[in-house]
């Protein structure tokens, strides 16, 4: 049993929060351990869901989105220091940190904002 009791909103910035509720309509007060990083339950479904998204049009181009680790100025975090996404996954699409595959910017300076999460939901 890995799941616990856990603040439900506990590493979740407002952002987050929001498109949690607007997935689950909650953030339930429960945490798991996803690719050995604990967080809330409701986040570790939306991150596995977010590897099913692996390209983005734009234009008419279909391209290939950049994983966490894969950055240009990449960090040696194991994990996003804002969406939790593990080494070598992908972030959450919402994900500042996330760099765009078009600009090559991230996700805070990209001007395309191809499926950026900005909270009006
Ligand atoms: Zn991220
Ligand atoms: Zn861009």
């Amino acid at each position: 049993m890995t799941e616990f009791m856990f603040d439900a909103r506990e590493g979740l910035n407002k952002r987050q929060q929001r498109y949690c509720k607007a997935i689950f309509g909650e953030i339930p007060p429960h945490a798991t351990v996803y690719n050995g990083r604990k967080m809330n339950i409701a986040w570790a479904a939306i991150l596995a869901d977010a590897q099913n998204t692996t390209e983005r049009f734009i234009d008419d181009e279909v391209l290939p989105r950049i994983r966490f680790g894969s950055e240009p100025l990449a960090s040696s975090d194991s994990h996003c220091p804002d969406c939790f996404a593990a080494k070598h996954t992908f972030h959450w699409p919402g994900c500042p940190i996330e760099v765009c595959m078009a600009c090559r910017k991230s996700g805070t300076d990209c001007k395309c904002k191809i499926g950026y999460f900005d909270g009006s939901v």
